[in-house]
Formats: structure tokens, sequence, C-alpha cells
């Protein structure tokens, strides 16, 4: 794994790039404070559990992965947490930037925090707004993690896959601390989704052709004037 920079440094907020050289797969994690998203990227990324780390720092990570037996780049993108404020998300910069960015976003809330849950539908309009993948918005997959704390549950077994329902996204109940196998399927899923969307590279037996740039008219104009000027030499010499 590989720790590109730090998400203060993601500057461009760009549309995603689906051309053969840039296979980059962009999943951004999102949800409220606290409900594990740190911990869930560095349990699908490194298969540890570790407990404790920077406050929001929200880093972007990347790996080489294989997504139907083809190697493609992923990057992931841990966010700092969300709050509500009257009764809506309230997105920081960093996060609003790292929707624009992503392809495909994973969305994140503990069965121990309940604001964490009544915050997700909240976030996932924001999703479908602040993308730039299509009108409808990315893949969202809904994550509600830390399922091994059953004595201090707050959202029931059955209102997750309700939720994700509703939402039309795909749903996991996992635990970042106890498992490693229904993380990497959650994330998993995402990318194999993503691929599918992607155009198939070009087969290696056919080069790409390549892209010529345009001619500036000045210079079609230039060289045109230049053979006019060149022919009427050479009849002038070959007139004498
Ligand atoms: P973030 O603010 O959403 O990034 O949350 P963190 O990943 O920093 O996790 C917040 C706290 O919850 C940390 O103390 C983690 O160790 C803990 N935590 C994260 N996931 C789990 C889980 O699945 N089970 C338990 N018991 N604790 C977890
Ligand atoms: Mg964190």
């Amino acid at each position: 794994m590989r720790l590109i920079h730090n998400m203060t440094t993601i500057a461009e907020c760009s549309a995603p790039d689906y051309s053969p050289a840039n296979r980059a797969i962009k999943i951004a994690v999102i949800g409220a404070g606290g409900v594990g998203k740190t911990a869930l990227v560095v349990r699908f990324l490194t298969r540890r559990f570790i407990g404790d780390y920077e406050r929001n720092a929200g880093n972007l990570y990347s790996r080489e992965v294989q997504v139907d037996g083809e190697q493609v780049s992923l990057q992931v993108q841990d966010t700092p947490g969300v709050e509500m404020s009257d009764n809506d998300a309230v997105l920081p910069d960093h996060v609003s930037c790292s929707l624009q960015w992503a392809d495909a976003v994973v969305l994140v809330y503990s069965v121990t925090d309940r604001r964490s849950f009544d915050l997700v539908p909240h976030l996932h309009q924001r999703v479908a707004r602040c993308s730039s993948t299509s009108s409808s918005g990315p893949p969202v997959v809904l994550l509600a993690n830390k399922a091994d704390l059953l004595h201090l549950r707050r959202v029931d077994p059955q209102q997750g896959p309700m939720l994700a329902g509703t939402l039309g996204c795909a749903f996991y109940e996992v635990s970042a601390s106890e498992g490693y196998s229904q993380v990497h399927g959650a994330f998993h899923r995402l990318c194999c989704q993503l691929a599918k969307q992607r155009p198939p590279s070009p087969p290696a037996s056919q080069p790409v052709a390549e892209k010529r740039r345009p001619k500036s008219p000045n210079m079609q104009d230039l060289k045109r004037r230049f053979k006019q000027a060149l022919s009427a030499k050479v009849r002038t010499v070959t007139s004498v």
C-alpha cells in the first residue's frame, strides 16, 4: 500500500478519466466522525485492524489490485467526519472535493451511533449532487460498521438493508475490528462494478492510434503560401 498524500493536497476536483492510460479506480469513504472510516480503509488495504489513528487525517491511499483478472490502480480517499446541522449534512470542503473526484463512494455509519445512521440519507443526496460522474450519481455501497459491539447497538439489523433498498445501493454489515472478508467484499464489489463500466483496454496486438494534433490554420496557410511562392519561382526559372 502506498500513502500518496494528505487530503489537503488534492487540489483538482477533476472528472473521472477512463482513458486506458489512466486505469485508476477512485473510491471516497464518507460518513460521520468516529464510525470507523479509517479503520475500514486500513483493514481493506492492509488486512489489519489498527485501533487508533490521527483524527480526521483524510489520507489518500493507492495500491494495485486485480479486478476480473486485470491489474487496476486503486485509489481510496479516507475523509474527515461529516456532521449534521439544521437538518442537513455539513460537508467539509475536503469531503465535497472528494465526492467530485470519486468514481464510487463507500458510505459508512456505525450500528452503535444512531445519528450516524440518520445522516446517511442526507449524505446520499449530497453524493448525487456533488458527483461529476453521471446525473444519477456514482455507485454507492452502504456499510454498517462495528457489528461486533452487540451490547451498544442503536440501529436495528433490518434498518440498514431497508435504507439501502430505498437508496438503491448495496449493503454490508461489517466489523472493521473483527473481520476482513466482508470489508474486502464491499470494496471489491465496487471495484468490479466500476471496472465493468469502463471501456475495455485496446488489445495488445493493435497499437493505439496515435492522436495527431490538428494543424493550426495559420501553419497550414503559411505552408500553402510557401508552396505557391516556391512553384511561382520554379515557373519563373523554367520559363527563362
Ligand atoms: P473515523 O473517524 O470514521 O475514521 O473512525 P476511526 O476509524 O478513527 O474509528 C473510531 C474508533 O472506533 C476507533 O477507536 C476505532 O478503533 C474504533 N472502531 C472502528 N471500527 C470498529 C469496529 O468495527 N469495531 C469496534 N469495536 N471498534 C471500531
Ligand atoms: Mg478517520
